[in-house]
């Protein structure tokens, strides 16, 4: 099969304060979609841990001598980013699920692989946890891409939150692409426009900041307008997702209102771009997404577009809420990236 899940029940063993929105139940969600997907005869494999080469390079020593320090331990590192004992081992475990989804996908045996990584990890910078997330799992994905012969690496998150962690870790380099849809403004207070990299890497990263209630609509405009363009453009060997689902009208941390059937169509849309640039190669990690049907209801969708072997059209739900957030996202990609990408 062209799938494969990375998964472990261990992401269940960090734990957070109750109430947290980012808690162990949704572990235990990941969980059901894995046995759901061995259920129909996929395969699913546990991750090892990310060694220390893996993560020093995208991290600071300082960084990972502090987490290392907190294994065992349960601490506060900022208001909203704790530990318990398991905490360490458990993040060296979701990181290492990104880089197995990696290594499956760059050695061949699988087109598609979806890390069910726990906890998450855009957030996460250099040198510090911030937003629920240790480590950042998705650039530690891209950067081992890099080592597994990936000259260009496109890293498309969807999540609604910016991934302040991911875009800063890579804003110097022009080989890895950044694209971000999120609610702006809103957590953690970056992303806009015309933040777009530096030096050789100015335009390299795109950031879609889409006023809150932004609906399916929006989120198809702006993918036809400019992520999928400039993904074209771009021409990746691997195409890497930060898949977060707290843009989903049922999510009780942010205000958009996209349906499972909208990230069902903007997964399939990169699946399809994929094949267009990069023969198909897709690994996908997740982030957020806090209300637990939500999350459970686009997992499966996910899984089972991923899972398709045949060629896909994609769909985007019809959408009857007049909304003029995605034209007003594209409108000020245009003028912030109209110098290095044909934005349609
Ligand atoms: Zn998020």
């Amino acid at each position: 099969m062209s799938l494969i899940l990375i998964s472990s029940e261990r992401f269940a063993e960090h734990m957070t304060p109750p109430g947290h929105p980012e808690s162990p139940e949704r572990a235990e969600v990941m969980d059901v979609v894995a046995a759901g997907w061995r259920g129909r005869g996929g395969e699913v494999v546990a991750p090892r841990e990310a060694t220390r080469e893996q993560l020093a390079r995208v991290h600071t020593p300082e960084h990972l001598r502090r987490m290392a320090e907190a294994n065992g331990v349960a601490l506060a590192l900022d208001p909203d980013t704790y530990t318990s004992p398991e905490t360490y081992e458990v993040a060296l475990l979701s990181a290492g699920a990104a880089i197995d989804a990696v290594e499956r996908v760059m050695g061949g045996s699988h087109k598609r692989a979806l890390a069910l990584s726990r906890p998450p990890g855009h957030h996460a910078e250099r040198d510090r946890v911030m937003g629920f997330c240790i480590f950042n799992n998705v650039a530690v994905a891209a950067a081992h891409a890099r080592t597994l012969g990936a000259r260009r690496v496109a890293i498309v998150d969807y999540d609604v939150h910016h991934g302040n962690g991911t875009q800063h870790i890579f804003e110097h380099d022009p080989d890895t692409l950044y694209v971000s849809t999120h609610q702006y403004p809103y957590y953690p207070g970056t992303g806009a426009a015309d933040e777009v990299g530096y030096g050789a890497a100015a335009g390299r990263t795109v950031n879609l900041p889409l006023e809150v209630g932004a609906t399916d609509d929006d989120y198809r405009e702006v993918f036809e307008a400019v992520v999928l363009p400039v993904l074209r453009q771009f021409r990746p060997d691997l195409v890497l997702v930060s898949a977060g689902f707290d843009a989903h009208v049922r999510d009780p941390l942010a205000g958009m209102r996209v349906t499972t059937a909208g990230f069902v169509a903007m997964t399939a849309a990169l699946r399809a771009v994929a094949e267009e640039v990069c023969e198909g190669r897709l690994a996908a990690v997740v982030e957020g997404g806090y209300d637990l049907r939500a999350l459970r209801e686009c997992l499966e969708a996910v899984v089972d577009l991923l899972a398709f072997d045949e060629a896909l059209a994609v769909q985007w739900p019809a959408c009857d809420i007049a909304s003029s957030r995605g034209r007003d996202t594209v409108r000020q990609a245009k003028s912030s990236l109209a110098k290095y990408w044909t934005i349609l």
